[in-house]
């Protein structure tokens, strides 16, 4: 045996090794057959046999580094070394068919070669580990974000990414799911229902958690119908898990990434369109996946400056509370009044539509709410103390507020430091379907009646208008939205009227105040009479007005009509 070719064989072997993160690559295999040449190998072979279920070999296990097609099963020689994880790893090498014995100097050496075949083996296993402990998602099988932002980097970096469309995505009526089939069995249908939709995937397609039920997910456009017919929602197999049968479905943002402009894009930035368009999804009544678009950039703009400028603005007070009254069609006097809020920002009126779509999406418009019950609790203080005959006072409350379980102790501190009777205030909450917001609702307005409060649903007409919602829940005020109202020249003027009838009449029946709201003519108002509609808040009377204005009308109670 030819010493220096040897060692420069070994040398060149060690050196391809050490470069490659995978011992099974082909330049390694190119590298090894030099040395099985020069040693009179016919065939390396490797398995991993289980040390728990006895000498059972694990058949996927079993690799050639190299193998001669002129090789002897027979004289073979075997290495056996113990594993980290409690396996043994067992090299074979067979001699070339017809071969003299090895001399012990060469079996030296083919054992040196398997000692190193075993560490650099190692070496791969403990990559390959350290890479799914910080790239993959241990619970649902999946990536993690770190990694799909290494995947978005590298299809940006090969030009590739314009093939692709990204998907973020949040899973719905977890809640729901949640209390119908437990916890546990809740999380086992979501990790099923993310391997479905895993494995519509390619290997040039990714699909990550981004933590809780949130996910993102890479895709080649042309598979984006099979995805989205899942997201749409699909009846998950939980035959093993529980009795019932669980549909999934999700909101989904939506960035076409191959329908835009080339220009150039990070990571970052693909992350963040697709997330605006997911947080619209999220909030859509309609639409459940919901697409990227520049209207859309242009409004997640406004809402981050509104997000911004909202504590500093509460700070200086920029939020006023202005007053529209709700006139009592049996006398027309004022008989209480809706407090509206008003954003002085830049010395511009911004109106609430604007900003409190976006307060909404988080907890500060439950601090604009405070603030707001603050201020009127201020003003009733004022009107008391300088004789002004106050009427009730509604205040608007945010569906947020009700998974605060110390809501109703913190209006009654607020009203109280005022000391402000409190059927002197009402609190307005629009309507809910949703089972657990229902069950929250409930409790919410039961708390507050305990209290001696108000309680109206707002804008009755425009969500559910679920019969259970004003059955189950003992509020006071119905406000019929204004979209109830019959509209002269509309096409179904008298099938309008009928509803609008029957609803009043159905509240009325069921112990609650009828408000109308957005009352405009003196038509809508006949019509309100003749249904026995008791009152009435809508620009037919006045608009919303500031506190000045207010109290005037407070001392001059009566309208002339
Ligand atoms: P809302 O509680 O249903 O208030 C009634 C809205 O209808 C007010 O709009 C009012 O100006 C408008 N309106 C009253 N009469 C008429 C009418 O005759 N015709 C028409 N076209 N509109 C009329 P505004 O003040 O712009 O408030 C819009 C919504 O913003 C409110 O609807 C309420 O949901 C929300 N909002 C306002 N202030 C607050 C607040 O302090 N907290 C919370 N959480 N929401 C608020
Ligand atoms: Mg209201
Ligand atoms: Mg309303």
């Amino acid at each position: 045996m030819d010493s220096n070719k040897y060692l420069s064989s070994l040398e060149y072997f060690l050196n391809k090794m050490q470069s490659s993160d995978d011992t099974f690559t082909a330049e390694v295999q190119d590298a090894i057959k030099d040395l099985c040449e020069i040693l009179r190998i016919g065939a390396v072979k490797t398995m991993f046999q289980s040390n728990h279920y006895g000498p059972h070999v694990d058949p996927s296990t079993i690799y050639y580094f190299y193998k001669h097609e002129l090789f002897s099963e027979e004289n073979s020689i075997e290495f056996r070394y113990a594993t980290l994880t409690d396996n043994t790893a067992v090299y074979v090498i067979f001699p070339l068919k017809g071969q003299s014995e090895w001399t012990e100097e060469e079996k030296h050496r083919i054992k040196s070669i398997c000692d190193m075949l075993f560490i650099f083996n190692g070496r791969t296993r403990m990559i390959e580990l350290s890479r799914r402990l910080a790239f993959y998602d241990p619970e649902f099988k999946v990536y993690n974000l770190k990694f799909f932002h290494r995947f978005l980097a590298s299809l940006i970096k090969d030009g590739s990414i314009y093939e692709y469309y990204t998907l973020n995505f949040n899973l719905k009526q977890l809640n729901m799911i949640n209390s119908r089939i437990g916890r546990n069995n809740c999380t086992k249908v979501m990790i099923r229902y993310i391997e479905l939709i895993n494995s519509k995937l390619t290997e040039k397609e990714a699909l990550c958690r981004l933590g809780g039920d949130n996910f993102a997910a890479v895709i080649k456009a042309e598979h984006f119908p099979d995805i989205s017919e899942l997201l749409l929602g699909t009846t998950v197999d939980t035959s093993d898990i529980c009795e019932e049968s669980v549909r999934m479905s999700a909101s989904a943002g939506l960035y076409k990434i191959s329908e835009q402009p080339r220009t150039a894009l990070t990571s970052g930035e693909i992350m963040d369109r697709t997330h605006i368009a997911m947080q619209k999804a999220k909030l859509s009544a309609k639409a459940q996946i919901v697409e990227f678009d520049q209207e859309l950039f242009e409004m997640q703009k406004r809402a981050s400056a509104i997000n911004s400028a909202f504590d500093d603005a509460l700070a200086k007070e920029e939020f006023l509370v202005v007053y529209q009254p709700k006139v009592s069609l049996m006398n027309y006097t004022i008989s209480g009044a809706e407090a509206l809020c008003r954003w002085i920002h830049d010395n511009q009126v911004v109106s609430p539509g604007l900003f409190i779509p976006i307060l909404e999406q988080s907890n500060d418009i439950c601090k604009l709410d405070f603030y707001m019950l603050r201020k009127v609790c201020s003003d009733l203080r004022r009107w008391i103390d300088n004789d002004i005959p106050p009427v009730r006072i509604s205040v608007n409350l945010s569906r947020m507020h009700l998974k605060n379980p110390m809501l109703v102790s913190q209006i009654c501190s607020i009203v109280d430091e005022f000391s402000i009777p409190h059927d002197l205030i009402e609190l307005e909450l629009t309507e809910t379907i949703n089972p657990v917001e229902f069950k929250e609702l409930q409790k919410a307005i039961n708390g507050l009646r305990k209290n001696g409060f108000a309680t109206s649903v707002d804008d009755f007409g425009t969500g559910y208008s679920s019969l259970n919602l004003i059955k189950e829940i003992p509020w006071n005020v119905l406000k019929l939205d204004k979209s109830l109202l019959p509209a002269c020249g509309s096409e179904n003027v008298w099938q309008d009227r009928i509803l609008f009838k029957y609803i009043v009449a159905m509240a009325k029946e069921m112990g609650l105040e009828c408000v109308a709201e957005g009352v405009e003519t003196m038509e809508q108002l006949q019509l309100l009479s003749e249904n026995n509609c008791e009152m009435a808040q809508g620009f037919f009377f006045d608009k919303p007005m500031n506190v000045k204005d207010f109290e005037d009308k407070l001392r001059d109670r009566v309208y002339t009509i």
